[in-house]
């Protein structure tokens, strides 16, 4: 099923696009939660991480591969940040396209809520 990520991806409904190549789009988070908050996502559609197969595992480690060059560029690697991808109902998850949500620019507490 067709997600509002896929209308960003499809330039649909506008975000503020940070990255972008063949299969990967990173753009900001509408309600950041922290000074830094990107979303990263892979353009082929996935509904959850539970849907993830062998066929992903490269993509998968894209998202993290981006998510990371992103904070670099940022100036927020050395100090750190957090990824985090939510997984359904108890997850957390509102959006059922798989997206890594890099947050940073502040210190984050642990265990998360
Ligand atoms: P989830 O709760 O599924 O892990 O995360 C979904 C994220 O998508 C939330 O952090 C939410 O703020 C963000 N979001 C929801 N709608 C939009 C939108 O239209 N544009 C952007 N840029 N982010 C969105």
């Amino acid at each position: 099923m067709a997600t509002l990520f896929d209308q960003i991806i499809n330039r649909e409904i506008p975000a503020e696009i940070v990255f972008e190549d063949d299969q990967v789009l990173a753009f900001n988070d509408i309600n950041p939660q922290a000074p830094t908050h990107v979303l990263v996502i892979p353009k082929k559609p996935i509904a959850t991480l539970n849907d993830i197969t062998e066929d992903d595992l490269e993509l998968v480690g894209r998202l993290h591969l981006t998510a990371a060059r992103i904070a670099r560029e940022r100036g927020i690697a050395e100090e750190g940040y957090r990824l985090v991808m939510n997984c359904n109902e108890y997850g957390g998850q509102t959006v059922f396209h798989i997206h890594l949500h890099l947050m940073g620019g502040r210190r984050f507490t642990w265990p998360a809520g």
